[in-house]
């Protein structure tokens, strides 16, 4: 008990693949060199195949919103008119980017904790038959709420407008599939289910986004996307790209691609599912009960707690940094991560941790209850025949 080992369990940055932050050593590199242009095109073909789509797929240097950024300063003009969905405090900011480059966005908002509909979506596509194009959020990480892309996806393909899709915590917690389901634009980012530090992000992008893209005269310069695309082909990035990152990505997506994208994904599913049967067994509700995501559990906290104490206890108790929530939700909420390089012992450790701080804090439970129900949920997915529970 003396011993605490500092565990990244936030939804972004993730836990970390070991041998991906061991092959950064290698950063000693050039970037203009045939020894790189060999790990970058080999990471932009895996990163293609792993998000399994034949649209192209560029990398930014850049967080998450680097790529979103992009994706608006890109394919669209001046005055366009957009339909935003915002459903919490990543939805805020595809508004608050449609806002800064002069989008007319007629935005469906969702309370926090609730989905936008894709009838909602439908219908105001019908209502603004000019709409050039729609924002969304695959997986909101600060609520834990997953949208229906694949209907809505359905709806903006009968338009013109394109789609464009944050799955930068969707990307390796659901199934995605970018071609059959008419995604446009698909964000990724390397902090998130890709199991490396922040800094690089990832984007996909359709022949139907390319075609805006030869119109588009918002302003841009860094995020170039088809200077980016012209340097991709010849394994290059446009500016001097973060090596070290591109070293460790291109490690990553050689383990993820051995365990298998759809197996990733099953690995969230999991951890989500053995999260939400804890969190039932503790007498605790969850903050998205009907849409919940594999991403991340939001949960919130027993009545009248700060959400802050349950995070502050699992830092300083026990090393694990989990997430408070975000804005209005700071202190009602704790998260929970199912992104990426985590696994079945990572979570019973955070549900005894939980167990322990609740009862020491004063909110009643069966030491155990909520392990349980993980070790339930582990025998359920891996088809584990348990012997009777109740002896010993
Ligand atoms: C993490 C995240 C982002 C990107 O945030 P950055 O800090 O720019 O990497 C965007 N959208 C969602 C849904 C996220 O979870």
């Amino acid at each position: 008990m003396h011993i605490r080992k500092t565990r990244l369990l936030t939804p972004g940055p993730t836990p970390l693949y070991p041998p991906a932050l061991h092959a950064m050593m290698g950063s000693d590199i050039h970037h203009r060199t045939e020894d790189f242009r060999n790990i970058y095109r080999a990471a932009l073909s895996d990163l293609q195949g792993l998000m399994g789509t034949s649209n192209d797929v560029l990398i930014l240097v850049a967080s998450g919103s680097g790529a979103m950024e992009s994706a608006v300063s890109n394919l669209f003009s001046r005055g366009e008119k957009v339909i935003v969905c915002s459903a919490g405090k990543f939805g805020e900011r595809w508004v608050e980017m449609a806002k800064a480059f002069g989008l007319d966005a007629v935005v469906l908002k969702a309370e926090y904790g609730q989905a936008v509909r894709p009838e909602q979506v439908a219908g105001a596509l019908a209502a603004n038959p000019e709409t050039r194009g729609v924002f969304v959020q695959a997986s909101e990480t600060s609520t834990g709420v997953q949208h229906d892309v694949r209907s809505m996806g359905q709806a903006v393909a009968r338009t013109d407008a394109i789609f464009v899709v944050d799955a930068i915590t969707g990307l390796g917690a659901m199934p995605l599939d970018i071609d059959g389901w008419g995604l446009d634009v698909v964000v990724g980012g390397s902090q998130k289910a890709f199991m490396i530090p922040p800094g690089l992000a990832f984007l996909s992008i359709s022949p139907k986004a390319w075609k805006r893209a030869e119109s588009a005269t918002l302003p841009h310069y860094y995020f170039d996307l088809k200077k980016e695309k012209k340097n991709a082909a010849l394994g290059e990035s446009s500016w001097t790209p973060n090596t070290s990152l591109v070293i460790a990505l291109h490690a990553a997506l050689g383990y993820i691609k051995s365990v298998g994208m759809d197996k990733l994904i099953e690995n969230a599913q999991f951890l989500a599912r053995a999260t939400r049967s804890a969190a039932a067994e503790l007498g605790l509700e969850l903050f998205a009960p009907e849409s919940p995501g594999s991403s991340v559990t939001a949960i919130k906290a027993p009545a009248g707690w700060d959400s802050g104490l349950i995070v502050k206890e699992f830092r300083n108790r026990f090393g694990a940094i989990i997430a408070n929530g975000q804005g209005s939700m700071k202190g009602k909420i704790f998260r929970i991560a199912h992104l990426g390089y985590f696994d079945f012992a990572d979570l019973a450790a955070v549900v005894a941790e939980l167990e322990l701080i609740l009862a020491a804090n004063g909110h009643p439970v069966r030491l155990g209850a909520g392990v349980a129900a993980v070790q339930r949920s582990y025998a359920g997915a891996a088809g584990l025949k348990l012997a009777a529970e109740g002896r010993a």
